[in-house]
């Protein structure tokens, strides 16, 4: 098997890293080979390396919204945090895939520019946030990404605007041209920096009240079903509480799983699929997972 070390001697690389040490709930097993790329161009290199080799490729931004199975992921992972760039221009903020969604509200609010609030306290990056279409309290991803930037698997760049992006409900076009988002735009207005500060205050307040931000976990669990709240349902289920070795649904938040004590995967897999069951027999309604599962058994 080549050495990516030695084919790329620029980028970081790392071989056989446990990804329990980047995914947000602290599981995960071994990536062969794992890269942090902090350029463009070094993204392509890697791109187009993977294609020519017919390897697989994986993309993270701050792995907040997956369960990577204990056995690790085949071929090359890419994690892209270390292309962390947010520039503004007049009431446009672009930042590139691997900055932070939080950040990028706080260069919005610094530039007294209105419409990110929502995402105040959503723990992503840009990259993921646009490939989720990320979105609390209301706001959306969709409603304020005017273009994305787009590394397509066949080694083109593509400008997607917000039609190109085929937003839905945690759905965007990227989840179907297996592209990799490198950088979006966020068409905002002008707005005053302290009642824009004070709405991310009050949701940032209304987050920690209700969500277990002590704990590692993935966010919100399951997608809304329709007509129901899926919390609520847990909630009713009598399931929060339910653990299964390290992993448990939270006490504070039903929609939540935490890892309470050195869960794995595993642990994180059986909750799920009890919650699952115990929803569908209770009130006939199937749970649809929004964190992505990925990676060997
Ligand atoms: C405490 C907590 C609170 C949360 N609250 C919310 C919330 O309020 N609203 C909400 O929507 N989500 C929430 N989440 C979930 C999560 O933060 C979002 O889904 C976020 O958008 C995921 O971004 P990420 O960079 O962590 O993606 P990752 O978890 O790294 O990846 C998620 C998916 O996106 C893909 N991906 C990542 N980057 C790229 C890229 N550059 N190009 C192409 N594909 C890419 C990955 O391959 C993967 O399939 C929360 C999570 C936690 C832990």
């Amino acid at each position: 098997m080549a050495n990516l070390m030695n084919e790329f001697p620029e980028i970081d690389i790392k071989q056989d890293e446990p990804l329990m040490n980047y995914t947000y709930t602290h599981t995960g097993g071994p990536a062969d080979w794992l890269a942090f790329p902090e350029s463009v161009d070094q993204v392509k290199q890697l791109v187009d390396y993977v294609r020519e080799h017919e390897m697989p490729l994986t993309v993270l931004g701050n792995a907040s919204n997956l369960i990577v199975r204990d056995g690790g992921i085949d071929g090359l992972t890419i994690i892209l945090t270390r292309l962390n760039k947010i520039t503004v221009k007049d009431n446009q903020v672009i930042a590139q895939a691997g900055a932070s969604y939080i950040d990028t509200t706080i260069v919005a609010r610094d530039h007294s520019l209105t419409g990110l609030e929502f995402a105040a306290g959503i723990p992503g990056s840009i990259g993921g946030a646009v490939f989720m279409n990320a979105g609390a309290y209301g706001g959306e991803t969709q409603f304020v990404v005017t273009d994305a930037t787009v590394l397509l698997p066949d080694g083109t760049i593509k400008h997607f605007d917000n039609q190109g992006l085929d937003f839905g409900y945690r759905h965007s076009s990227v989840q179907d041209n297996h592209g990799i988002v490198l950088d979006a735009t966020f068409t905002l207005k002008p707005g005053k920096h302290d009642e824009i500060k004070a709405k991310m205050d009050d949701l940032n307040e209304r987050r920690a009240a209700k969500q277990p931000l002590d704990l590692p976990s993935c966010g919100s669990v399951f997608k809304r079903p329709k007509g129901y709240f899926a919390g609520k349902l847990i909630h009713d289920a009598g399931l929060q509480g339910y653990t299964h070795g390290g992993a448990q649904v939270s006490t504070k938040h039903a929609g939540f799983i935490v890892n309470i004590d050195h869960g794995t995967a595993n642990d994180y897999l059986a909750v799920i699929h009890h919650v699952q069951e115990t929803v569908k027999a209770k009130f006939g309604v199937d749970l649809e997972t929004e964190v992505r599962i990925i990676g060997r058994d």
